[in-house]
């Protein structure tokens, strides 16, 4: 019997690695051995990255995205229309921080926040499977993880400087995931990786070296002065 990818108990379950609910082509999923156990507790974060690309700013608007955020919307007006109905949008009420505020009438509005962490969570899951998937080899649960998600345009243009310190092609998957991973050789199980969800929502991780964020860090920094030079000389 094939062991876990997650946790290398015996595995009796094949996990898509990123849900098939997020995948726009959903003939090129990367599927791994995995036990029932890391897989329900995965599919619980697939739902919610699922429900989060649907609401974020940057993804709101996708096509791909479209049924899903119909779907969302009416839960959303059951749960806080006028006459709530609890039943059909109960994940909504249990997976999103939610309340009312006031508009600019004084009429109760409603709003869902996101949850950074949970985000995050089901972007580790993904990342492990992946891992497991290139390198056969199965990633410490407990491993540090550090997490670099990028909104807004400042902090986009600076994902840009850093997506081509990766080497190598980018890999793409299921037309929902760009992802490009950089692994050390000297240090087994350290890899920085960046991605991009839907090409909008990105992600930097990295586990396990912190010699590697302060090379990044530098790299960025010598490159946004070398920028700076050039814009003055210019001038
Ligand atoms: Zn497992």
């Amino acid at each position: 019997m094939d062991s876990c990818g997650y946790c290398g108990e015996p595995a009796n379950t094949v996990d898509h690695v990123v849900a098939s609910t997020l995948l726009v082509d959903k003939g090129t999923s990367v599927q791994i051995p995995a036990c029932s156990k890391c897989n329900g507790e995965k599919s619980k974060e697939d739902v919610y990255l699922r429900d989060m690309f649907t609401i974020r700013s940057e993804t709101a608007g996708l096509p791909e995205l479209a049924p899903h955020g119909e779907a969302m919307k009416r839960s959303i007006d059951r749960a806080f229309g006028p006459s709530p109905r609890i039943g059909p949008a109960v994940s909504i009420l249990k997976t999103f921080k939610h309340g009312h505020v006031l508009g600019p009438m004084g009429e109760r509005r409603a709003y869902v926040e996101l949850d950074a962490a949970r985000l995050n969570e089901g972007v580790k899951w993904i990342v492990r499977g992946l891992h497991y998937h290139h390198f056969k080899a199965i990633l410490d649960p407990t491993k540090q993880f550090d997490f670099y998600a990028y909104q807004g345009q400042e902090n986009n243009l600076r994902y840009d400087l850093l997506w081509p310190t990766i080497p190598g092609p980018d890999i793409t998957l299921g037309g929902c995931l760009r992802y490009k991973v950089r692994c050390f050789a000297e240090l087994p199980g350290s890899s920085q990786w960046l991605l991009a969800f839907y090409n909008h929502v990105l992600f930097f991780v990295e586990f396990n070296w912190q010699p590697a964020v302060d090379a990044i860090e530098a790299l960025v920094q010598a490159r946004e002065g070398r920028e700076g030079t050039a814009r003055l000389t210019s001038e």
